[in-house]
């Protein structure tokens, strides 16, 4: 797809403002309720791991279907904790998504560890199962429990698929790759909770799920916050261990970790808004079927791919994010009518710069390079009222008229 033909759309006017996401709209209808319970920690001053962290890592744990629940500092201390308690480091590789947020591959590569890029599904833009599959028959030896990289001589141990955008990867097929291989199971459900594959939730399916309530995921703390799920009490005990600085008894280390521990301040509010997230996840699931249905009503559907959901499954729609030609310009056009959106992600990370050393080349995940130049995400959160969600519609279709 090339940008050299670019018709010149009528200019834009801004009728209306409609952000990409409207916390202050959210906070507005939870004042009364989150307030009181900052004012309880406050006044109690037992700011670290207390009752409402106890409380979040039970319920959440419940809520994905998951054994147990560890709270952390943010999504991306939930991926490098679960990576630590796994005990990866130089010499070992994990396989893992090329279109995600940073953290993904950087905290693979943050422990000294090597992160293989395999290509996404062209649909989901979830870690394609298949490609994964592919990269083992191809690339990889599997001899005495050791799934060894032929090519630079590693030791693949994790499997670290991505739920996208709010929607699970194919945790089927995924998983039995990994049993079939002997491979961990770390998933990265920072986008997903609540998401469903299969009718199970994200978090329930590998060894470890990787949670993040930064702000704009559909349950967001005032601040950084993340949550480790474990089905395996033993490697629950751990991820509990390595989040005080391996200290078990206290002051006492058979473990190096580090301060990854959540703020109890941060997992009262997130016990409060934790009640209203299927309502939110289901008003951005409105959201997405309303804006399917104005581009068809349009005629826009050969012009603007909408979301894929996969039938069956259960999509939280933490982006709602349409494929389109001319999206650089189509970006420009709605931030200057006053639309806030955004491309998640323009450089898939293996041709970032920080990934030079790993040898990744353009052309390796074409799959991930093409969504990299077509994808961009609209309003769809909870709070978006039909007559912006309608504007919305209405310039992008003006756009391309
Ligand atoms: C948000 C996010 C993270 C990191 O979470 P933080 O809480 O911001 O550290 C990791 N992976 C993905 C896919 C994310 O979207």
């Amino acid at each position: 797809m090339t940008d050299l033909s670019l018709p010149t759309p009528a200019p834009a006017t801004k009728a209306m403002t409609v952000p990409l996401l409207d916390l202050k709209a959210q906070y507005q209808t939870l004042k009364a309720e989150v307030l009181p319970v900052i004012e309880a920690v406050c006044e109690s001053q037992g700011f670290i791991l207390g009752p409402y962290v106890r409380e979040l890592e039970a319920k959440v744990a419940a809520y994905s279907g998951a054994a147990h629940g560890i709270g952390v500092s943010s999504g991306t201390d939930a991926l490098l904790l679960a990576l630590m308690a796994l005990n990866i480091g130089p010499g070992d590789e994990v396989i893992t998504s090329p279109y995600s947020f940073f953290a993904t591959a950087g905290t693979v590569a943050r422990l000294g560890a090597r992160p293989v890029f395999v290509d996404i599904d062209p649909l989901t833009y979830n870690l394609s199962a298949p490609s994964v599959q592919q990269f083992i028959d191809e690339s990889c030896d599997f001899e005495g429990g050791v799934l060894r990289n032929r090519r630079t001589g590693g030791r693949v141990r994790v499997l670290m698929p991505v739920h996208l955008y709010g929607q699970c990867a194919d945790m089927s097929a995924l998983m039995s790759i990994a049993q079939a291989n002997n491979l961990k199971v770390i998933e990265d459900a920072a986008q997903a909770i609540g998401s469903e594959h299969q009718g199970a939730r994200a978090g329930s399916f590998g060894d470890i799920g990787c949670f993040s309530f930064f702000p704009s995921k559909n349950l967001g703390a005032f601040g950084d916050a993340g949550l480790c799920t474990a089905r395996d009490p033993e490697l629950a005990a751990h991820l509990g261990i390595l989040r005080v600085h391996g200290g078990a008894p206290k002051y006492y280390h058979s473990f190096i970790g580090g301060n990854f521990r959540i703020d109890e301040l941060q997992a009262a509010i997130l016990c409060v808004k934790l009640a209203h997230l299927d309502a939110w996840s289901e008003a951005r699931a409105r959201n997405a079927a309303s804006y399917n249905a104005a581009f068809a009503a349009r005629g826009l559907s050969s012009t603007v791919t909408t979301p894929y959901a996969v039938p069956g499954s259960r999509h939280i729609y933490n982006q709602y994010v349409i494929r389109v030609p001319f999206r650089d310009q189509l970006k420009q056009y709605l931030q200057d009518s006053g639309i806030g959106c955004e491309i998640y992600y323009p450089v898939p990370l293996h041709q970032q710069a920080c990934f030079a050393s790993l040898g990744y080349q353009t052309g390796d995940c074409p799959h991930a390079e093409a969504a990299a130049l077509q994808t961009l995400a609209l309003p769809a959160y909870p709070e978006l009222m039909a007559e912006q969600q309608a504007y919305v519609v209405d310039t992008i279709s003006r756009f391309y008229a």
